[in-house]
């Protein structure tokens, strides 16, 4: 297995958001975190990615793997070298930064590069010279995917990243997950959209009040309308 997650808790000053949470994602897999809303998913995704301490949080237990390396206590640019891409909440592309210099700011030598970038986003290749903050929502979106494969990331993490987006442009960005994933590329996201991870993702675990309570490939899950009922209220 790539990334070992194992009875992670974690916490925001006295308040506890994890308390077991425990999956694994393996080379070429697609996983998805489902949970409603503040159940514990970003708060995930932040503990592998070293980022709770700039959120005012801890991991307060349990262990994160990576290739067989702990991540906690290493800090956020250590963990990200190990080969860790974020797409993350709200994209927070830089806003002062032209396209070009927002995909090559954090990028590391790899198969991704400009070129690459530009050819699965051309949109992003017709506005490399604007301003980050002058782009649409969807541009951003495309423009935050481009930043972290340009990382060369052996497992892409995305938190939300079809959220508040134009049908469309949605659509756009599950194909191109899809194109990765057919490239035998490693994923582990969080996304609302339970028909659209249904459709690409192998495995699903579901996350309830900090804890991982479900977990299970996109058959059982789509078999199962009583955990979709309890778990996620579709
Ligand atoms: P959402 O879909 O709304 O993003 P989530 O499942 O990702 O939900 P988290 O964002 O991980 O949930 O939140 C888990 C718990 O931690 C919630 O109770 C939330 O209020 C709390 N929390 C999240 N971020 C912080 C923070 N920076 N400081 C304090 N509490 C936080």
């Amino acid at each position: 297995m790539m990334l070992r997650v194992e009875k992670l808790a974690a916490a925001y000053g006295a308040s506890q958001a994890l308390s077991g949470v425990t999956f694994q994602v393996g080379a070429g897999e697609v996983v998805t975190l489902l949970g409603r809303n503040g159940m514990g998913k970003t708060t995930t995704i932040r503990a592998i990615m070293g980022l709770l301490p700039s959120q005012g949080g801890r991991v307060t237990g349990g262990a994160i793997g990576f290739d067989g390396t702990p991540l906690p206590p290493l800090p956020a640019h250590r963990i990200a070298r190990l080969g860790l891409g974020l797409v993350p909440e709200g994209r927070q592309v830089f806003p002062t930064l032209s396209v070009e210099e927002n995909l090559i700011a954090t990028a590391r030598p790899g198969r991704w590069n400009l070129e690459a970038a530009y050819a699965l986003f051309p949109r992003l290749r017709e506005r490399r010279r604007n301003l980050g903050r002058n782009l649409s929502g969807g541009e951003q979106q495309m423009l935050a995917i481009g930043r972290a494969l340009m990382t060369n990331p052996r497992l892409l993490i995305l938190d939300e990243a079809t959220e508040g987006l134009a049908p469309l442009i949605r659509a756009e960005i599950w194909a191109v997950l899809g194109r990765l994933k057919a490239e035998g590329q490693s994923i582990l996201l969080i996304d609302k959209n339970l028909s659209a991870v249904l459709k690409l993702a192998d495995r699903h675990v579901i996350i309830e009040r900090g804890r991982s309570v479900w977990e299970g490939p996109s058959a059982a899950l789509a078999a199962a309308p009583e955990i979709r009922e309890q778990y996620l209220h579709v």
